[in-house]
């Protein structure tokens, strides 16, 4: 499922040069890029970097100052937000208090003057999808705040929109609810097959649940991809940086083989990283290496590519793994994590051990400086 790759499948959604300004400050900066069908997308970013007036651009609810925005190849600016195939369920949920489960979930059918036949039919199709059969009857408050959750998401789906946009819909659960549930609205988007647009600022939410990410800075979206790619091959330092744990060396690069070496401390060996980007001899350049490429032994491996030695700082023990956190003699710090097999914790590295680590040629990302 990679409909971006495929040129013959047309967006569902596209912006294009979307800029939206709230008197002198730009809050979405000349953006352009496509949503498609069937699509689980996540606009990632921190506080104030523009995920929710993307959202509230194609809910209808502002609208761009300059650009536009395509649902189905049609221009939505002159469409009001009640007649967009567009839903938007809110971090509140928004239930009415008063009115049941099943009445909660057939409000827009009812408002739209469906016929009852067909409300039903609807209704109870919403609350086995969303497991709420047995609630039909209870009133919000005398459910849980899961339940709710899916109360929201059945009357947000009941009217059947093309696109369904979440405000960070698993913002009010605690952390163990919120992982089931992200399964959970995996599972319902694809068995609706509607579109997703969600909007987190928990970056392992947005790794688990979408199909693509798109990584948001200032307005800007710096990198929209696939999970694993924006994990594997990020973009930018600031991407790298933003997703997971990494540990990022500055350096000056030198063509060699099919990559570079990168000078980064006197006294310290050069580092050697595989890559197809272009760096001039001696230009600054960032290596990002992703803790568990790093392996961390007492003894140097032989013939390893690069090789480095340093004294442990810090532990974090996590159960099944472990971070180590070690100095090299000039003062920077590189992070291994390996997993807790009984071989290593018997062998136990402790504070202030001396360890070498080691990666391969492809396990760190060349960045531009
Ligand atoms: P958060 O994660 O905190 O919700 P966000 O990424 O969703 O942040 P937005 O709500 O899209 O951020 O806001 C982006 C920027 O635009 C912010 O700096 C915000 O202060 C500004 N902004 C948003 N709405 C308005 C408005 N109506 N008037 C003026 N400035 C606004």
């Amino acid at each position: 499922f990679e409909p971006w790759n495929d040129p013959n499948v047309k967006p569902l959604i596209q912006f294009k040069n979307v800029t939206k300004r709230f008197g002198d400050f730009v809050a979405i900066d000349n953006q352009s890029f496509d949503i498609y069908a069937q699509e689980f997308f996540a606009l990632l970013g921190p506080s104030g970097c523009g995920k929710t007036t993307m959202m509230r651009m194609l809910a209808g609810f502002e609208t761009p100052t300059e650009g536009t925005i395509l649902l189905a190849g049609q221009d939505i600016a002159p469409i009001p937000p009640n007649k967009r195939a567009v839903n938007m369920m809110f971090q509140s949920y928004a239930l009415f208090p008063h009115l049941s489960v099943w009445e909660n979930i057939a409000f827009g059918l009812k408002r739209d003057r469906m016929e009852k036949s067909a409300i039903d039919a609807r209704v109870a199709e919403m609350l086995k999808l969303t497991r709420l059969e047995q609630f039909a009857k209870r009133k919000p408050h005398q459910i849980s705040g899961g339940q709710r959750q899916r109360v929201a998401l059945a009357r947000s789906l009941a009217k059947a929109p093309k696109l369904l946009l979440l405000d960070e819909p698993l913002g009010a659960l605690d952390a163990k609810l919120r992982q089931d549930t992200q399964f959970e609205l995996m599972d319902i988007q694809e068995k609706t097959g509607t579109t997703f647009v969600i909007v987190t600022h928990d970056q392992e939410e947005a790794m688990t649940v979408a199909s693509r990410v798109a990584v948001m800075d200032h307005g800007r979206i710096i990198q929209a991809d696939t999970p694993a790619r924006i994990y594997e091959m990020p973009k930018s330092v600031y991407v790298a940086d933003f997703i997971g744990d990494v540990t990022i060396i500055e350096g000056r690069a030198t063509k060699s083989g099919d990559g570079y070496d990168v000078a980064f401390a006197e006294g310290q060996p050069s580092l050697h990283a595989k890559s197809d980007k272009v760096f001039q001899n001696g230009q600054t350049c960032h290596l990002a290496i992703r803790p568990e490429k790093v392996a961390i032994t007492a003894e140097k491996p032989e013939g390893a590519v690069n090789a480095i030695q340093g004294k442990i700082l810090d532990i974090a023990y996590l159960g099944n793994l472990s971070t180590y956190h070690v100095e090299l003699p000039t003062g920077q710090i590189i992070k291994s994590q390996t997993a807790n097999t009984r071989r290593l914790s018997r062998r136990g590295f402790t504070w202030e051990d001396t360890v070498w680590l080691s990666w391969t040629e492809t396990a760190g990302v060349l960045l531009e400086g």
